[in-house]
């Protein structure tokens, strides 16, 4: 029996028990010194090998390999991709090895440590091409399953799981996003979202890990539990980090505190649970204890109907508006900006139908031949982290295939039809993910309310034998244009038809009044008569006011709820250009602003205040990571322009900041995110990058002579790094301000570790700074 059949059967029956932490518990033992914890799979395989046979013995049913973070790029970064092959190679032999026969080996797989564009510089290739060779190799070494763990994107994610599947349809899969407390990951994806992604897909488990002690993680996995109908996986970390020694990082929770949870998670649903960062033996054996060989607890999971980007979810619940002007057909001047590749442009066109009301966006990139596979995805990944969910309107199988498994979120594909030529389409979808628009149609036009219906039928069977089930499809009833003979009538026949059956419809509004006079009023009467009928979404214009009027106020009178709102009802003008990413207009009134007041009056008065109004919101969860780059991005140009009118003034006497990721970490995600931020708050940054040695941290402060010294640290074994640079400025006699953060530090971490301040994100970073320059 394949092992995926195996462990699913076992599942049903019992809870299982995965081991503890790894890198917490072999700096027990010895000095890691800056090597990754891996790299022992070669140099002390012995060390391994020991810690897995106490695991197992404490009862562990899964091992996972000592291979989280032996990613190619990753190791490459280390100077170690020379031993990537061997160190994964070695990390299953020696599981294997430790386990005796007596528990399953899951191949362990972390994040690359980069982020996608436009967040980062990295397309949907490079993750998965990481992942694939990773992979290979776990499974050519005969893991029985896989677990995607500490993931922060859900692009990065689904490229692992589409990487692991393409190398092995046989292991178990399990793939994890990580949360912070708000129940967010790092670039906005919530619990509902994550299970609606992965519902479509082939997983066989998904869950969380680390970041939280099994307390704060309850809630959040609590939600995803509710929407899921994957097996359940949880890894809590042993409570919060402390220090110990005034220099170890280690974790609060004692095994007996630690185990008492697993009632909740087990009462939750919860199918295979573990230990995250600072888990011991001694834990899991508590678990084991306390766990016993229960059943897991049935759950009946909620189906909802949703499209979505990283950080935005989309319900049919409401009327759901599709901006239909990503469409080069008729409009020249968007198919010659697609064919240079001028994204702003596009971007521009998807920004200003959201400001109109826009829910989702639909992207047609018209004669596709003509547009370069590489733009498409950069369209498709910018619109989408940084302007709203999208319906992808692609017709070339290959160029589908290319957005679809890149697309960061649940994307509505539009579309197919009951015909056997569309199978290949609906594999697709099958494999990457989506919900899909099916036409009431076979090949031909059908004539009559009828063969709609027939073949509404027959798509529907279609698309369950591809293996799509109905609840993700959305019915398009066929608008025909109105001047070429099509009738109305029929349209909205089958509307109401579908509305009765309980699927959900969308209409391309526009079509009706093709070649025919005064089309605003032509569309806007159809779309009354449409959501009357019980029409649930539109393609259509939203920067045409009568059709948007008219449906607003037939919305009002048939009590149907509102549409969502697609814009946070902000007053300030330039908060709103920020947050669309909107450069240029926040430079234009920026200059129409420095026309009738003096430079030092606009930063105080308006720009200044934006930024913090955008701290704000991103501290009150209501923007994302992904908006919060945006707007950063956004205020470059301004604030540039805001230096050169200064001279030296203001800004330029605005104080100096070092910022690095300590020696040993190479993460630096955080790190560049608060790098820029500042910088966008008009600071001046020295980024001296990532795995920086204490020394040169200790130079680069007494050359500099900054107002502040920013330290990050992602990674618990890197932390005391940190303590190691506030000791050797201190003899130095320097006196410099220390800020730390990073996913291993919390507040009071930080002071124990001597620096004195944390900032949970970048935008506490910013207040922190702005009260330093106020008291100097
Ligand atoms: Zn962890």
């Amino acid at each position: 029996m394949k092992p995926r059949e195996k462990l699913a059967r076992i599942l049903k029956e019992r809870v299982l028990l995965l081991d503890g932490a790894y890198g917490t518990e072999f700096m027990k033992v010895l000095d890691l010194g800056d090597m990754p914890p891996e790299v022992l799979n070669v140099e002390k395989p012995d060390i391994v090998e020991k810690l897995q046979k106490s695991y197992v013995k404490a009862g562990s049913d899964v091992l996972l390999t000592n291979t989280f973070g032996a990613t190619p790029a990753k190791l490459a970064k280390l100077g170690l991709d020379g031993k990537f092959e061997d160190i994964v190679r070695q990390g299953v032999r020696i599981a294997k090895k430790a386990s005796e026969g007596k528990a399953f080996i899951f191949g362990d797989v972390g994040p690359t440590g980069e982020l996608p564009y436009p967040l980062g510089d990295k397309d949907f290739e490079f993750f998965y091409r990481n992942f694939k060779r990773h992979i290979e190799i776990l499974v050519e070494e005969g893991v029985d399953g896989i677990i995607l763990e500490t993931f922060s994107d859900i692009m990065e994610l689904k490229a692992a799981v589409f990487a692991a599947r393409d190398v092995s349809q046989d292991v178990f899969l399990v793939a994890h996003l990580t949360f912070d407390e708000n129940g967010r990951s790092l670039t906005g994806t919530d619990p509902l979202n994550f299970a609606a992604v992965m519902e479509d897909i082939d997983v066989d488990a998904i869950g969380i890990n680390c970041t939280l002690g099994p307390e704060e993680l309850l809630p959040i996995f609590q939600e995803l539990s509710k929407y899921t109908s994957k097996f359940l996986t949880a890894e809590p970390n042993a409570g919060m980090p402390i220090v110990e020694n005034g220099k170890t990082v280690v974790y609060s929770a004692t095994p007996d505190e630690f185990a008492v949870h697993i009632d909740s998670y087990w009462e939750s649903g919860v199918n295979i649970i573990g230990g995250c960062c600072g888990t011991s033996p001694k834990h899991i054996r508590k678990m084991r204890l306390q766990l016993g060989k229960r059943p897991p607890v049935k759950r009946s999971p909620k189906k909802i109907f949703l499209l979505s980007s990283p950080s935005h979810v989309v319900t049919l619940d409401r009327f759901v508006i599709i901006g239909e002007r990503i469409n080069p057909a008729g409009r020249k001047k968007l198919r010659k900006a697609m064919e240079k590749q001028e994204i702003e442009f596009v971007l521009k066109d998807g920004r200003k139908q959201k400001e109109a009301g826009a829910n989702i966006l639909d992207v047609n990139f018209g004669v596709e031949q003509l547009v370069s596979d590489e733009f498409m995805e950069k369209v498709v990944l910018s619109l989408s982290y940084n302007v709203a969910p999208l319906s992808l309107d692609v017709q070339t199988p290959e160029k589908l295939e290319k957005i679809l498994k890149a697309y960061p979120g649940r994307p509505l594909v539009n579309s197919v039809r009951a015909t056997d030529e569309d199978r290949g389409k609906m594999r697709l979808i099958r494999k990457y993910g989506g919900a899909v628009v099916l036409l009431s149609m076979e090949k031909d036009i059908p004539g009559s309310l009828e063969d709609r219906i027939k073949a509404f039928e027959r798509g529907i069977e279609i698309l369950q034998e591809e293996g799509i089930d109905p609840s993700r499809v959305v019915v398009d009833p066929l608008v025909l244009a109105l001047g070429a003979g099509g009738n109305p009538k029929d349209t909205l026949g089958m509307i109401s038809y579908l509305d009765k059956k309980g699927f959900k419809t969308i209409i391309g509004l526009s079509n009706v009044s093709f070649g025919m006079p005064d089309r605003s009023f032509l569309n806007a009467s159809f779309l009354v008569m449409a959501v009357k009928s019980g029409l649930t979404s539109a393609i259509m214009n939203p920067l045409d006011d009568v059709v948007m009027k008219s449906l607003k106020s037939s919305l009002l009178l048939l009590k149907k709820e509102e549409i969502e709102k697609t814009q946070i009802g902000e007053e300030n003008e330039i908060v709103k250009y920020l947050l669309s990413g909107n450069a240029d207009e926040v430079l234009n009134l920026t200059e129409k602003m420095l026309k009738e007041m003096n430079t030092i009056s606009v930063v105080e008065r308006f720009l200044r205040p934006a930024m913090e109004r955008i701290g704000d919101m991103y501290n009150k969860g209501e923007i994302f990571l992904p908006q919060l780059i945006l707007a950063s991005q956004a205020a470059k140009p301004t604030f540039e322009l805001i230096e050169k009118k200064m001279e030296k003034s203001l800004i330029g006497k605005k104080g100096k900041v070092i910022i690095a990721t300590v020696k040993g970490d190479i993460h630096d995600i955080g790190k560049n995110i608060v790098a820029a931020v500042l910088k966008s708050a008009g600071f001046e940054v020295i980024d001296l990058g990532k795995d920086v040695p204490s020394d040169a941290v200790v130079n680069a402060v007494k050359k500099e002579k900054p107002l502040l010294l920013a330290l990050s640290a992602m990674m618990t074994t890197a932390a005391s790094r940190i303590a190691e640079i506030i000791r050797l400025l201190r003899e130095n006699g320097i006196d410099v301000p220390v800020l730390v953060g990073g996913a291993s530090l919390n507040e009071k971490l930080a002071k124990e570790l001597g620096a004195d301040f944390y900032a949970k994100n970048a935008i506490q970073a910013v207040k922190i700074l702005k009260d330093l320059e106020g008291e100097r």
